[in-house]
């Protein structure tokens, strides 16, 4: 059966649907007038200005298409000194140079098209036959959160008489986005009170005696806040399982990398259920793994039938956020692709993830070693035998 095969393409924004075209379009004479801009010889007054008080310093200007965007003197001078602390920390005088902290355009509804390329991969593989055939409907999202957001109001919109399965206990929030989008919310059994792990025979229970295609929420690793996460070998039982019931798996991967310190490793759940023949629905956000919690840098990505289903599943998407923030924040996304599409940034990336990965891991058996020094009677392991979210 096809979950979204029901979903008709949403009409065009009249206004933002010109940017779209417009991104589109391959010519190289391209103009965009469908965005109010301010013209261009205010701009060349702005912009000498500014050149002369931060002397020549920094250019203030930011060429897109062919028209230029005024960047206001103060909001100009403050970047450059986040853009220089950048560039010595990547000790790359080039990469992010770019339009990174210059650019001030409006992006397209559905967010940065860089962006969301470089998440598919981080989620389901660099050789993906889904990204191969188009078979994705991703949009840029308000960081994990919104990404939570916007499936629930997508899942309520066109499977109005769903419901959605959360694990005891989850992050607080995932209560939250659910009863806004006015679904109702049943829980599973995920963890184990005594052993301090997972319960995975009452996991497995309710996984069963679910009805048929249900929605469930899982968290792709280091579950928040148990930090416990199933093994693969359990990851593998639970596909199994959702298959025979014909569930639908929407991972919450707020933590890729940070559990084990390489989001390779961290996104095997959600490799298995791919395995497995499964078209999941996947939150990502950069908010912990690349520290741009304030930049609410994230993706919504859900798997289709094929590229014409993608294509009316992102259509309406866009048309959901559209009423509530119009398009997606800009710098937090341009960070994140130009990390992600540069080899050199990205190897750093991976190592600083890793350092940080490894620096909780130590925190947790140290913690564990001073107390069982201290002579503490109880049993610790769970602190090492759990993962690191927050
Ligand atoms: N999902 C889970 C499980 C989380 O723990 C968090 C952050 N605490 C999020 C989503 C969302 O984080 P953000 O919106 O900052 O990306």
């Amino acid at each position: 059966a096809s979950w979204f095969g029901h979903v008709e393409p949403a009409p065009k924004d009249p206004i933002l649907g010109v940017t779209e075209a417009f991104l589109a379009d391959p010519s190289p004479d391209k103009v965009n007038v469908g965005v109010v801009r301010l013209s261009l010889s205010l701009h060349l007054a702005y912009h000498a200005v500014s050149s002369l008080l931060i002397a020549g310093f920094l250019s203030c200007a930011f060429s897109f298409g062919s028209f230029v965007v005024v960047v206001l003197m103060l909001v100009c001078a403050y970047p450059s000194f986040i853009y220089v602390y950048i560039r010595i920390r990547m000790r790359s005088s080039h990469h992010l140079e770019d339009g990174i902290l210059q650019n001030r355009e409006y992006l397209p509804m559905g967010g940065s098209v860089k962006m969301i390329d470089e998440s598919l991969k981080l989620a389901y593989g660099e050789d993906s036959d889904f990204i191969k055939d188009k078979r994705t409907a991703a949009v840029q999202a308000l960081s994990g959160t919104g990404a939570c957001r916007l499936f629930a109001d997508f899942q309520k919109r066109f499977l109005p008489d769903t419901q959605i399965y959360i694990p005891t206990p989850t992050w607080a929030n995932h209560h939250n986005i659910w009863r806004d989008a006015h679904l109702p919310q049943r829980t599973f059994t995920y963890y184990h009170p005594e052993s301090r792990g997972l319960d995975f025979s009452g996991l497995m229970d309710d996984i069963k005696n679910a009805p048929d295609g249900s929605f469930f929420l899982l968290h792709a690793c280091a579950h928040n806040p148990t930090g416990v996460d199933p093994s693969e070998e359990q990851w593998r039982e639970i596909s199994h399982q959702f298959k025979v019931k014909k569930h639908f798996p929407f991972f919450d991967m707020a933590y890729q990398g940070f559990a084990s310190g390489d989001p390779e490793r961290d996104v095997k759940a959600i490799r298995i259920f791919l395995e497995d023949g499964h078209q999941v629905g996947c939150a990502q956000s950069y908010a912990k793994n690349m520290g741009l919690y304030g930049q609410r840098a994230g993706c919504l990505s859900v798997l289709c039938d094929d590229e014409m289903q993608a294509v009316a599943v992102k259509s309406q998407l866009q048309q959901l956020a559209r009423p509530m923030y119009s398009n997606p924040p800009l710098h937090g996304a341009l960070i994140v692709s130009t990390i992600l599409s540069d080899p050199e940034l990205k190897t750093l990336w991976l190592k600083e993830v890793k350092g940080m990965a490894d620096r909780i891991i130590g925190m947790r058996k140290a913690l564990k070693e001073n107390l069982e020094e201290l002579g503490s009677p109880l049993s610790w392991e769970h602190i090492t035998n759990q993962v690191n979210p927050q």
